[in-house]
């Protein structure tokens, strides 16, 4: 009734299914596999007896505690309420009916949303026909650009030296890296933003620090570049990293070495994975995040994650152009892909 009629045709994000604590496997959702590291826990419990005091606006030890683990300063890092958020000031930020985006025409949904949300025109630049990102279609594009690297859903990433030619022909305007599966294997683009003040690095604690929960992300950027986004943040949400995402997020920087052997686990798992999923018969591109994005060959993608989630395992499928032959699959913990197999087997009748 009282919905702004620019507000009406809005596109309905679809997240993965959200089913908790019933046994399912989930392998939907690119969360991790693995719990926070112990001083998560013990930090939060710390913080709840002053939960009657508002939080750090300016989360200013977390933001050193980044700044200090990265090598940059802390002038160069902002955080906050998942990195969906920052994407979502980002966008405000640079973007209007006027400046619009480029973005690649498949790749995170949500891009779409912050645009249609804020009016803000896209131009998508198809992937090539091997799914991956020519850079070169971005050259002097004279647009705000985001895309995430490594890209999602396919898994491919981008040389950090691309982006750098990307970032200097374009240097009216803000190139956003989403860097949210970087810890999974692909080159970071963090020591850029010296030499590129028009980039900003988007992370987030949701994959590879297991606190998609929590919602902690977090951006580097050179110290302009934060001050500008330090702008939208005030005027719309300054308090919106909480007292107890702030203190998980430093303890797990403090316990990043836990962090980063979990990412070993995946990178090694997803190997596996991507040798069984091939051995199946599945079609798997060469993934540096923690999925896979795979094509059945003996049924379509459809059918095969309706009859997985029968058997109580949970896998992405999207019913959009070019990708419904293929399946996203979160790399979970070992015991979950060797399930994730048996199914298959079953399923397949190999079994
Ligand atoms: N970027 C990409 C590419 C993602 O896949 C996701 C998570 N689905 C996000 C950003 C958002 O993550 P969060 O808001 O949990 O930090």
């Amino acid at each position: 009734m009282f919905l702004l009629e620019k507000h009406r045709r809005l596109p309905a994000y679809v997240p993965g299914d959200h089913e908790e604590g019933d046994g399912f496997i989930r392998l939907n959702t690119n969360e991790s596999p693995y719990p926070p590291s112990p001083g998560v826990a013990k930090a939060i419990a710390g913080e709840v007896g002053k939960l009657g005091y508002y939080n750090d606006p300016d989360c200013a030890a977390l933001r050193s505690a980044l700044a200090g683990l990265y090598g940059v300063k802390p002038e160069q890092v902002i955080a906050t309420n998942g990195s969906d958020e920052l994407l979502y000031f980002a966008f405000l930020a640079f973007a209007d009916e006027a400046h619009p985006i480029a973005l690649p025409d498949i790749t995170y949904g949500y891009y779409d949303l912050f645009a249609a949300a804020q009016g803000i025109p896209m131009e998508k630049v198809p992937l090539k026909a091997d799914f991956t990102i020519d850079y070169r279609d971005y050259l002097g594009i004279g647009k705000t650009i985001v895309f995430p690297n490594p890209n999602a859903p396919t898994g491919y990433a981008m040389p950090a030296g691309q982006v750098a030619q990307i970032a200097k022909s374009n240097p009216q305007n803000v190139v956003i890296v989403d860097e949210a599966y970087v810890d999974f294997g692909a080159q970071t683009c963090l020591p850029l933003i010296d030499e590129c003040p028009n980039l900003l690095i988007v992370r987030t604690f949701s994959k590879s620090r297991s606190m998609a929960g929590a919602r902690l992300g977090y951006g580097f950027a050179c110290e302009s570049l934060i001050a500008e986004l330090e702008t939208i943040r005030n005027a719309i949400n300054l308090y919106s990293v909480n007292r107890m995402t702030q203190a998980a997020g430093i303890a797990a920087v403090q316990e990043n070495d836990y962090y980063m052997a979990n990412c070993e686990k995946i990178i090694a798992t997803r190997d596996y994975t991507t040798r069984m999923l091939r051995e199946q018969g599945f079609e798997v591109l060469d993934s540096l995040g923690n999925f896979v994005f795979a094509k059945p060959k003996a049924m379509s993608a459809k059918a095969l994650a309706s009859q997985l989630r029968e058997r109580g395992i949970l896998v992405r499928y999207f019913d959009k152009d070019r990708v419904r032959d293929y399946l996203r699959i979160t790399i979970g913990a070992m015991q979950e892909m060797q399930a994730l197999e048996c199914a298959i087997e079953m399923i397949f009748g190999r079994a």
